[in-house]
């Protein structure tokens, strides 16, 4: 059987497997990103690869990055957590490696993960949203990734969804993703335990003081029924929501599919989502519903979907 690997590469670790024709990965290795050093980073991604491929028949190699990737799939134009600025990674990889190399943006190539073997099998037209520190996004239309002109489609979390509102890491004021991703939920978490501690008492007693709430914590106190914990995943399920019925609105997908550290509570808040969504969409009542559902790859869709990728390059 035909087997690729794929390398799934983040602002702290580089996780790399080989995945067979079934998007079975038969073998697997994590390494701490150098992400000062874009050599560095090229030459752990090289060491992974060559490691794995021993005694294996390697056909091609597809790295997901955290960035900006070219139309040409070779050069990283961006990466907000790396130190890449028009980084030739495919070259500077498949010289190391010796076998063909594509490059794809993380959160494509997780939308390809699981739009092949994850919550979009069988389904033609779907929209992934990766919701973690920020919100990241991928595009399968007709059996096939959408990149954009330039392969810079698809920066969901940067719509404007609030003029005038929170200002982003972008330079832009108001993205999505200042209001509904995990930033955004120990954000709204940590301003009602300040205003209302009685409120958010079990969430005070998990995690010390306001400014000390960080995610875990609003997972655990929400499972405990902690009002502020509960309402803070409420709102990043309404914007969430919001979002992607204005998505709805220009893509009229079949499906959409949450992914992302958030997405793996995405039980607390999932059903305020669908809520939002029904409730925003445009010529609602006269049109299907696009399904809302979880990832089902976990961590390892975009690690999948690239090795996919570089089959099919
Ligand atoms: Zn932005």
């Amino acid at each position: 059987m035909a087997l690729t690997i794929g390398v799934d590469i983040g602002g702290t670790k580089i996780a790399a497997g080989v995945v067979d024709e079934d998007g079975q990965i038969v073998a697997h290795l994590l390494r701490p990103t150098p992400a000062e050093n874009p050599d560095q980073v090229a030459h752990t991604i090289g060491e992974a690869v060559l490691e794995l491929a021993k005694d294996r028949e390697i056909e091609a190699v597809g790295l997901g990055a955290a960035g900006f990737v070219d139309e040409t799939r070779s050069i990283v134009r961006f990466a907000p957590n790396l130190a890449w600025r028009e980084e030739p990674l495919q070259k500077k990889v498949s010289d190391l490696v010796g076998l063909p190399v594509v490059v794809e943006n993380d959160a494509n190539a997780m939308a390809w993960g699981e739009a092949r073997f994850g919550a979009g099998r069988g389904e033609t037209h779907l929209v992934c949203v990766t919701v973690g520190t920020g919100i990241g996004g991928g595009l399968v239309f007709e059996g096939s990734l959408y990149r954009g002109r330039w392969g810079m489609g698809a920066e969901l979390g940067h719509m404007q969804v609030v003029p005038e509102g929170r200002p982003c890491g972008c330079g832009n004021l108001g993205c999505w993703e200042q209001y509904a991703s995990g930033s955004a939920l120990v954000n709204e978490a940590r301003i009602i335990a300040e205003a209302d501690p009685g409120r958010a008492a079990t969430l005070l007693k998990i995690a010390g003081t306001p400014d000390q709430i960080e995610g875990q914590e609003i997972t655990d106190a929400a499972r405990q029924g902690d009002s502020a914990a509960l309402a803070a995943f409420a709102s990043i399920g309404r914007w969430i929501g919001q979002g992607l019925a204005d998505l709805a609105a220009v893509l009229d997908p079949g499906c959409f599919i949450l992914g992302g550290g958030v997405s793996r509570a995405s039980d607390l808040w999932i059903d305020e989502a669908r809520d939002s969504f029904a409730t925003q969409l445009s010529g609602r009542g006269h049109r299907p519903l696009a399904d809302i559902r979880p990832a089902e790859l976990g961590a390892s869709a975009g690690l999948v979907g690239a090795a996919d990728l570089a089959r099919r390059r």
